[in-house]
């Protein structure tokens, strides 16, 4: 439940506020917003909050059970969220490179992954070590060593660490090697899982559900927000259509829409949008030309062996070219890629 409170609001009148929600034994933490503040409610209290608090003074509402996002519009925050952890900071005019493979398979791969990473600008380096496979019979991934792998890989070139999490079961493991954590588009509604990400203080990347409509998107983020940690990065990565020429359908106008109506920070990931390596370059371009803050593409020293996703996987000659023309396309929009100004 989120409490709604008065610009106006007095410090008597919050710290009145404050004793009746304790009297009643609710948690509440305050959150500030651009034109008015508001109290959420712990977890496990959101039903619980008497309607009669929309009495008091300095109350202005409270939200019903049925009203959308909050926390996350940019009616509640203007101001474009830069998320920062360790010097790397996306939301902000860089536009940032989020790459690696698709799966952590052996040390060669993911030391080979994180030169060409990092020789291209990026500065994350992504790769699951617990996968969501369509097929039981799929590699699931590598587990705990897969994560160890990739963090030493990281940690040699300077790289940031993003890892999925696929189940609330792993979240201390992941959490443990990863700077970032994912949620993979089948998880996008995991509620437990989200309500336990907001508990952590890791940013997370948030991808879209395979077939949700910006808002459910925008409520999936709404969650991890309540739980406290504002930091959360979106990620389109397109959505089921009715043609299954291509894997999904990249939506790019939601780069944009999702922007209007959120303050956080928006990527796109064009390697699982088309599944087609020839089509992730030009998406990516896209990408960047209708101003997402960060690209996401799958990378693969040798695609064809890959253990998941090798047709979308682009070879590793194809990082520098991706480089060079978000360099030449950032400045257009308005930001920055690499060393350019
Ligand atoms: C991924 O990025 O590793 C992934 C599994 O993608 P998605 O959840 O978007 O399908
Ligand atoms: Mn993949």
């Amino acid at each position: 439940m989120v409490i709604v409170l008065e610009q106006s609001i007095t410090p008597d009148q919050a710290e009145t506020l404050k004793k009746y929600l304790l009297e009643r034994r609710i948690g509440a933490r305050r959150e500030k917003g651009e034109h008015y503040d508001v109290l959420v409610t712990a977890d496990s209290e959101h039903a619980q909050v008497p309607r009669e608090i929309a009495g008091l003074p300095g109350v202005r509402r409270i939200v019903p059970m049925t009203e959308s996002f909050l926390l996350a519009s940019r009616d509640f925050r203007s101001a474009n969220t830069v998320i920062e952890q360790d010097g790397f900071r996306v939301g902000d005019t860089p536009v940032v490179l989020f790459s690696g493979p698709c799966a952590v398979e052996d040390a060669d791969q993911m030391e080979t992954c994180a030169a060409a990473v990092k020789a291209a600008g990026g500065a994350v380096l992504r790769g699951g070590s617990f996968k969501p496979r369509t097929s039981p019979y799929a590699f699931q991934g590598l587990g705990e060593e897969g994560l160890r792998l990739h963090r030493e890989a990281a940690n040699r070139h300077g790289l940031m660490m993003m890892s999925e999490v696929l189940d609330r079961e792993d979240l201390d493991l992941v959490a443990g090697y990863a700077d970032i954590l994912q949620v993979g588009s089948r998880n996008m509604q995991n509620f437990p899982l989200l309500k336990a990400l907001g508990r952590q203080a890791k940013p997370v990347m948030l991808k879209r559900g395979l077939a949700s409509t910006r808002e459910e998107f925008l409520l999936a983020a709404e969650y991890i927000l309540m739980g406290g940690n504002g930091r959360v990065i979106l990620c389109e990565r397109g959505i089921r259509s009715f043609d299954p020429s291509l894997r999904n359908n990249l939506d790019l106008a939601s780069v944009c829409l999702l922007k209007e109506m959120t303050h956080l920070p928006v990527v796109v990931d064009p390697s699982h949008a088309t599944g087609t390596r020839s089509l992730v370059l030009p998406m990516a371009r896209a990408a960047a030309a209708v101003g997402a803050d960060g690209i996401m593409v799958e990378v693969h020293p040798a695609p064809e062996n890959a253990l998941s996703d090798g047709p979308q996987a682009l070879r590793i000659e194809d990082l520098p070219v991706l480089a060079r023309d978000l360099a030449a396309i950032a400045p257009l929009v308005g930001r920055t890629f690499g060393t350019t100004p």
